[in-house]
């Protein structure tokens, strides 16, 4: 069943537990989403960026939908752009926005959400918005600090915006982090306590398990994740194709799996989302929303 985020994250939210939200954008990880899910009867936000494949992911997650009943998802865009890419996806049938206006100072990213918020709203549709700015892994060292969430202007954002969820920057980075994850942990609980709203980490691949279990005891409920499914599942449908072995358990099963198979444009991904299920499964045990569906 596709819900709304909101639904997924105040269940969360209430029960102290995190939810992954994974970046899937083709039918075989979009595939493993939704076994990762029905294995471990846990709600999920499948997400897709406005820039890859949203309106051919928005319909493979309905037929997966409808193959598993028993999935509870939110169908989400991840860093929604332009109105008009935002408006595409509520015309896809997403149950879920994100509008990103985080480069924006204050006051113009609170007017932008707003517009969104009010459509989105109209339509039985969650949004989620950014306050403060999460960088990409490579100039971690550089962007960090500047980027981090005000937690004064926190409460403010999400009153005036009505936003159904905050993504904050507390020392997290998108993809792999040139540095070590150094997280705000105090700050967190700080804004954790001025908004009433559930809070979305981005970056969560490469932030280390006790980082993200501390953070959702800090008040995080949301846990955006790519790399660390895509990686492995792109490595090892290298492997695959190469006839090569793995260290890592979950690339080695894979293998195994399909071991015989042909080595074809068919089958690769098909070990790619072996690999990408695994690998979510395990954050979803770690997060605590395993049996929440
Ligand atoms: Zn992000």
């Amino acid at each position: 069943m596709i819900v709304t985020m909101d639904k997924i994250l105040k269940k969360a939210k209430n029960g102290r537990y995190g939810i992954a939200a994974p970046d899937a954008y083709s039918s075989t990880s979009v595939m493993a989403c939704f076994q990762a899910a029905v294995n471990q009867k846990a709600p999920l936000i499948i997400s897709c960026l406005g820039t890859t494949n949203m309106e051919e992911t928005a319909d493979i997650t309905r037929f997966y939908a409808k193959k598993y009943p028993e999935a509870v998802v939110a169908l989400h865009l991840d860093h929604g752009g332009a109105y008009e890419e935002i408006m595409t996806a509520l015309r896809n049938g997403y149950s879920s926005v994100m509008i990103d206006r985080s480069k924006l100072p204050f006051e113009e990213n609170v007017k932008e959400v707003k517009e969104v918020v009010r459509v989105a709203h109209a339509m039985g549709v969650s949004v989620e918005a950014e306050l403060g700015h999460v960088g990409t892994g490579i100039e971690y060292e550089k962007t960090r600090d500047s980027g981090l969430t005000h937690k004064d202007e926190a409460r403010q954002f999400v009153e005036e915006t009505e936003v159904d969820a905050l993504a904050v920057a507390v020392g997290t980075s998108h993809g792999v982090y040139k540095g070590t994850p150094r997280l705000e942990f105090t700050l967190l609980r700080e804004i954790a306590a001025l908004v009433n709203v559930p809070l979305v980490l981005h970056g969560g691949s490469g932030t280390g398990d006790e980082n993200l279990k501390k953070c959702i005891s800090c008040g995080i409920q949301k846990i955006n994740l790519f790399t660390d499914m895509a990686n492995p599942a792109g490595e090892a449908m290298a492997l695959y194709m190469r006839g090569e072995s793995s260290k890592d358990p979950d690339i080695a099963a894979a293998l195994e799996m399909f071991q015989g198979k042909k080595r074809n444009f068919y089958v690769a991904p098909m070990v790619g989302a072996e690999v990408y299920r695994r690998k979510l499964e395990h954050y979803i045990q770690l997060f605590g929303s395993s049996g929440k569906a």
